[in-house]
């Protein structure tokens, strides 16, 4: 159940509330976000809403039977629309494309991705500086070096920084150098930093476990709305099963199942999805037909050269082609 409070709720309105709530048995979470307070109320046995819909204090009042509470559908009519100002917003009418390399990897890379950027209107880059590497010999990152020259060239050009934060330490010193933070799949169930995250007035992009069920992900979500933040975006990009032919199978049924589970965004991540650069332009613009809010890839002016994920790195060339074709998708899918 939640429970929308009215925002001019008198601090005794508030008690007699709780009391009664108590008084049926029903623990009561108080969540305050950026935008709204709620209780979130988890009643032991079924009982009749119309008991309590009438007292003070109340704006609405829905019953959510699903595990997770303020991510679901069921009491939010309306889309979640993030905005990152300038313009910049995840969830509207229009596709939100993030594009950048796997890793930042120097001030050069990061100006000729910016040019790549602008020139085709893309208001997102995405790139990483903390690196989850299955090797520690492997690349792991510029860390805040590369994060404020990223940050830096971004912000000059009008461009919104999406990043990867690895871990609680990290949240504070990055703050101002992000747009959005992105939870890595191997972070999807990382409890303390999706807490922390859900205390911060910053955008979070959660990442779907490498073996994470759909329910898993939303209940990752409610974690970050539950602490504060309704600014959430889900990200599908592929689980693992038993196929090895591709890096990971990006489970395209996730979108409408998602988007009909809850009111946040939705985006696909078709590069590390299907991990061939050969398809995924195919994956990402079927992740549009299905309904996709946006599209997140891996692009760089030489793949070949990448610092990491180089096999699953689009040509800008190869991109060009596929904003073009994504944002010709997505009018096909909203005309009809
Ligand atoms: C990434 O986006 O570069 C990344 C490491 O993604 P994932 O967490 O999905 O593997
Ligand atoms: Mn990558």
């Amino acid at each position: 159940m939640i429970i929308q409070l009215s925002n001019n709720i008198k601090e005794q309105e508030q008690n007699v509330l709780l009391q009664k709530l108590s008084d049926l048995n029903i623990k009561s979470n108080l969540i305050s976000t950026q935008f709204k307070n709620y209780i979130v109320g988890i009643p032991k046995v079924d009982f009749d809403i119309r008991s309590i819909g009438n007292l003070a204090g109340i704006e609405d009042i829905h019953r959510v039977s699903d595990d997770y509470k303020l991510v679901s559908k069921k009491w939010k009519v309306n889309n979640t629309v993030i905005d990152l100002g300038d313009n910049v917003t995840i969830g509207g009418d229009e596709l939100a494309i993030m594009a950048g390399p796997c890793s930042i990897e120097g001030e050069e890379q990061i100006e000729n991705t910016v040019q790549h950027l602008v020139k085709n209107n893309i208001k997102i880059m995405r790139g990483g500086v903390y690196k989850p590497r299955s090797s520690p010999y492997a690349f792991r990152g510029m860390g805040m070096d590369g994060l404020k020259l990223f940050y830096k060239h971004c912000s000059e050009n009008g461009i919104k920084v999406i990043t990867e934060v690895m871990q609680v330490s990290q949240v504070e010193e990055m703050l101002d150098y992000v747009d959005i933070f992105q939870v890595g799949a191997r972070n999807s169930q990382n409890f303390n930093l999706l807490d922390i995250l859900g205390q911060v007035d910053k955008p979070v992009m959660i990442k779907r476990g490498m073996s994470g069920t759909i329910n898993e992900l939303l209940a990752s979500a409610e974690y970050v709305f539950s602490n504060g933040n309704e600014k959430i975006i889900l990200c599908e990009r592929g689980i693992r099963t038993y196929e090895n032919a591709y890096r990971n199978t990006l489970d395209l049924n996730a979108i409408p199942i998602l988007k009909e589970k809850s009111h946040l965004p939705v985006i696909v991540d078709p590069s590390h999805g299907i991990g061939l650069r050969q398809h995924v332009a195919t994956m990402a613009l079927a992740g549009v037909m299905c309904g996709a809010d946006g599209i997140i890839i891996e692009t760089h002016e030489n793949p070949e050269k990448a610092f990491s994920d180089g096999q699953q790195t689009l040509y800008y060339r190869q991109a060009e082609k596929l904003y073009q074709k994504m944002r010709l998708t997505k009018e096909l899918v909203e005309k009809f």
